[in-house]
């Protein structure tokens, strides 16, 4: 099957031919750690995770290289670190691990490799210094800029021209700066900051630029030239684009990667999600705390949330669409119970998930497929639930993790039997007192179990017409 992504280098969807199909080569920019990963955070991961399951599907999971990197120097780390007190150290250590909680929590696999910056400084300073020798930097104060234009392809993946770049840069520009364009490869480090012994030459410790991290680390793991790159759209200009100045030009390369992928950006309950205006939401608030709709939920639901919205579009994350989610994973939980399923991990896909995958990663096309699987197997269909569990574990939603408000009931008794006792115990008194039409009991019996937390949900058994009481924790 023939895999097509949109390259935002051609703006348009090619057929994917990877350079070397033993070893397809993947680099997604990762995280600056120094607080919570916030939901916007996690799309870009969520998204490539799925692109990453699918390429170990159609090439081999041995003949797939998945490379996302931590940025752990950064002004917004050192800044973090002096107001809490604590090293740098500590903090990108305590972040990288909340990190990668949460994203597991989302059903994200690790990806393979997981460059840090700080421990790739000497594949900095090399690359630097090749930019120097190449006449595509120079060294002004203590700083190595890239100069801008000495590259005459610079711009191409954002697609502005240096006159438009030029005309749009800030009047404030560095003086030592030979173009208002050119972009910081090393500077000097502030005291207190972290440093590093300087590149070509310069006496005082420095420390690399952002740009820099990414084209070092995705040299050293996947080489001069791979084929896909990714992150959120806003990463295209200027990160990606001095990605690319960089790579190509310290290489003589013609690319630097073959494939650029771009996810769209979340907003928030129909707005930019902004500290502001008080809607910034974190992974970990979402999965955690009450912040949200006053209760924690499972990160299937957030994941299954992402997955509704193709990638490239940008997405409304709302409290409905989480409590849609996590009813439709309630409704296939029931359907996995009816059909005695089992979920096997390495799952392949069936066909029409697949098909909608290779077509830019088409996820809402992919749930419309789980969604005729789930009308089937309602109707009796047992090979439909079957490929409904495969196709959910192919998209990282685990059946193991559904539960229906049946199992959730169950699972309640089962972590506190003597209150689920105590519940059954009053819910027979509550059914023996109607039955003797003792309403004020019933009444009674009611409000105490409201005041235990419970809720209760009456319904007619259609075959006997009896009342039955079902009851779940609030
Ligand atoms: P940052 O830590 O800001 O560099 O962002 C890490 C990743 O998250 C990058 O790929 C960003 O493009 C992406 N990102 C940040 N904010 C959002 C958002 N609101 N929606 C989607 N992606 C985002
Ligand atoms: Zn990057």
């Amino acid at each position: 099957m023939e895999l097509r992504i949109f390259n935002t280098l051609k703006r348009e969807k090619e057929v994917f031919s990877p350079i070397d199909p033993g070893n397809v080569r993947m680099y997604v920019c990762g995280p600056t750690v120094y607080d919570y990963a916030h939901i916007g955070n996690a799309r870009p991961v969520v998204v490539f995770d799925v692109l990453y399951r699918l390429l170990r599907h159609l090439y081999g999971p041995d003949h797939v290289t998945y490379v996302r990197n931590i940025t752990d120097v950064d002004d917004k780390i050192n800044a973090r670190a002096a107001a809490e007190g604590v090293s740098i150290r500590e903090l990108t250590e305590k972040t990288a691990a909340q990190y990668h909680a949460d994203m597991h929590a989302l059903g994200a696999l690790d990806p393979d490799i997981e460059p840090r910056a700080t421990e790739h400084i000497g594949e900095m300073k090399a690359m630097i210094e090749t930019l120097v020798a190449k006449g595509h930097a120079y060294v002004a104060e203590g700083h190595v800029l890239f100069d801008v234009p000495s590259m005459k392809a610079y711009g191409g993946l954002s697609r502005r021209t240096l006159e438009d770049m030029e005309a749009g840069a800030r009047v404030e520009v560095a003086p030592y700066k030979k173009d208002a364009m050119d972009f910081v490869l090393w500077k000097p480090s502030k005291s207190g900051e972290p440093s590093w012994p300087s590149p070509c030459g310069i006496a005082a410790e420095g420390r690399p630029g952002w740009h820099i991290e990414c084209s070092a680390m995705a040299k050293k793991h996947l080489g001069e030239t791979f084929d896909i790159h990714g992150g959120g759209i806003d990463l295209t200009f200027p990160h990606h684009e001095n990605e690319i100045a960089q790579s190509r030009c310290a290489h003589d390369t013609a690319i630097m990667a073959k494939y650029w992928m771009h996810n769209g950006f979340l907003q928030v309950e129909g707005e930019k999600m902004s500290k502001s205006l008080g809607n910034f939401i974190t992974v970990h608030e979402l999965l955690e705390t009450d912040k949200v709709g006053g209760r924690r939920w499972p990160g299937l639901a957030v994941r299954l949330v992402m997955l509704t919205t193709h990638y490239r579009q940008p997405i409304d994350f709302t409290e409905h669409a989480l409590v849609e989610a996590e009813k439709l994973i309630g409704r296939w939980a029931e359907l996995i119970a009816r059909h005695q399923i089992v979920a096997t991990l390495d799952a392949a896909p069936p066909l029409e998930l697949a098909e909608a995958l290779c077509d830019d990663l088409n996820t809402p096309r992919a749930l419309a497929a789980l969604h005729a699987y789930a009308r089937e197997a309602r109707s009796g269909d047992a090979a439909a639930a079957q490929k409904l569990v495969d196709a959910a574990t192919f998209l990282g939603l685990d059946p193991a993790q559904w539960h229906s408000k049946q199992q959730e009931v169950d699972m309640a008794a089962m972590a506190d039997p003597e209150l689920a006792a105590k519940v059954e115990e009053l819910i027979a008194a509550r059914i023996a007192a109607r039955g003797a039409k003792n309403w004020s009991e019933a009444d009674r019996i009611r409000d105490e179990l409201v005041a235990m937390g419970i809720v209760l949900m009456d319904a007619k058994n259609p075959s006997t017409g009896e009342l039955e009481t079902s009851w779940e924790l609030k």
